[in-house]
């Protein structure tokens, strides 16, 4: 069995639902939906206005929000019988989204409000497959998707639960579930933090030993180069689970990085694919090393780094510790780390604090700033006794003023600290170096 996971643009009006229907109704598998795209976003706007004591202005999106659904509904079905069918349950999700909108607002009512974007879509279609004849079957994640006391997925619960479901029905031509949400240790409605529908599908895919977790998005898998900076971009046919984390986590869009630890750990490869070209081969992520290749550019915006320079450092024990317990203190994660004899730079990408931490450095030594970065980070078997990565890189970015460089965390990467300014530049040298010069 496989696990299929399609995105809110996947599912984002009434004709594309109807393409995914023709994907999926081959074998029996998992589906796993995304909301249709945009309706996250206003829920949570919804959820905004009831915190700010402003039912008026949820209603309004709550209204626009029902009637775009009912032009979806009567586009999507051709039989009476199933338009009231579908109508009846998108109403039943809308009147639950309005009841909120009389009381107290609280985080447990904004996660119900959240959740619905996907009790509809995938309500939709299961209706939806049923009247074009197949069995088809909704498995409610808020059944079986469940996090533990420290909001982490809880796996053991999850299989458990879930393989219970699929075993009383069993009679299924497939199976439709939610992505996204779940419920938390106290059995509240919750979710897996924005875009974690990806998250769901591995958890799944991990939870019944899949044979293959295909996520279905609108390109035709990773590219080896930002396509919106950078002209002749490639897909990537093969990408080990370490290149692929680095390069979710440093901003190539495609795979949300929590997606990776589930299929990594339980082996089940990982399939990207279009459904706009759902011939195309796309990217396949696994366990699998191709020795010696660099694989792909990616680049993370709005970082912002640090400098400390201090001439205690020398020879001192416990000054890294002192500096980073500033970051911890205000929970603010470092992506990136340079150090020298007198001084270390970091870059951290959430700004929240800056201004804090900044000052509460200054004990330990000069500090200095620099905003709008980018990390550019080159992913790819760079196992360290391969010789020439590291100069064709650098060879690169000969025009290119560097701010930092870092290699040796791991032997998937190397990461560049530039000018946001020269972003575009930069991007488009390693392409023309790394993967055109044939
Ligand atoms: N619908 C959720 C979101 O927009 C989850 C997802 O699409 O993965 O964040
Ligand atoms: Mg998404």
């Amino acid at each position: 069995m496989k696990v299929l996971k399609f995105g809110g643009t996947s599912v984002g009006s009434a004709q594309r639902m109807k393409n995914v229907a023709k994907l999926i109704t081959g074998e029996c598998n998992i589906i796993v939906l995304s909301a249709m795209s945009g309706t996250t976003n206003s829920l949570v706007e919804i959820s905004d206005y009831l915190y700010k004591k402003n039912p008026d202005g949820a209603n309004e999106i709550i209204n626009k929000l029902t009637k775009l659904y009912l032009g979806h509904i009567d586009e999507l079905y051709s039989t009476d019988e199933y338009k009231k069918k579908a109508c009846e349950y998108v109403k039943l999700h809308f009147d639950t989204i309005r009841a909120f909108t009389k009381d107290l607002f609280t985080m447990f009512e904004e996660k119900v409000i959240l959740a619905q974007g996907e009790l509809i879509s995938t309500g939709m279609m299961t209706l939806y497959l049923q009247e074009c004849g197949y069995k088809s079957v909704l498995l409610p994640a808020l059944e079986y998707m469940r996090t533990d006391k420290n909001a982490e997925p809880d796996p053991f619960y999850i299989k458990d639960k879930l393989l219970k479901l699929l075993n009383e029905n069993k009679e299924a031509d497939l199976y439709i579930t939610q992505g996204y949400i779940c419920r938390n240790a106290y059995g509240e409605i919750d979710n897996l933090q924005r875009g974690g529908s990806d998250y769901s599908a591995s958890l799944i895919g991990a939870a019944i030993d899949a044979e293959e977790i295909q996520i279905w998005t609108d390109i035709d898998g990773m590219h080896n180069n930002d396509p919106r900076v950078v002209a002749n971009t490639q897909p990537v046919r093969y990408l080990h689970f370490e290149e692929a984390a680095e390069l979710a986590y440093f901003g190539a869009k495609i795979l949300h990085p929590t997606c990776i630890q589930p299929a990594k750990v339980n082996n089940i490869p990982v399939r990207l694919l279009n459904t706009m070209q759902p011939e195309a081969p796309g990217t396949i992520v696994s366990n699998e090393l191709e020795k010696g290749k660099i694989k792909a550019v990616a680049a993370k915006d709005n970082i912002t780094a640090i400098k400390i320079k201090s001439g205690r450092m020398l020879l001192a024990t416990g000054f890294l510790r002192k500096v980073f317990e500033i970051f911890e203190e205000y929970q603010t994660p470092i992506d990136m780390i340079t150090t020298s004899e007198v001084g270390v730079s970091v870059t951290i990408d959430n700004r929240k604090h800056l201004d804090e931490i900044v000052n509460d450095l200054k004990k330990f030594g000069t500090v200095t700033v620099d905003e709008d970065m980018v990390i550019v980070c080159v992913v790819g078997d760079l196992e360290w006794d391969n010789v020439g990565f590291e100069a064709r890189i650098i060879q690169a970015m000969k025009e290119v003023p560097v701010r930092m460089i870092s290699y040796g965390g791991s032997n998937y990467n190397v990461s560049l600290l530039i000018k946001a300014f020269d972003k575009t530049k930069a991007l488009q040298a390693l392409s023309d170096h790394l993967f055109n010069h044939h």
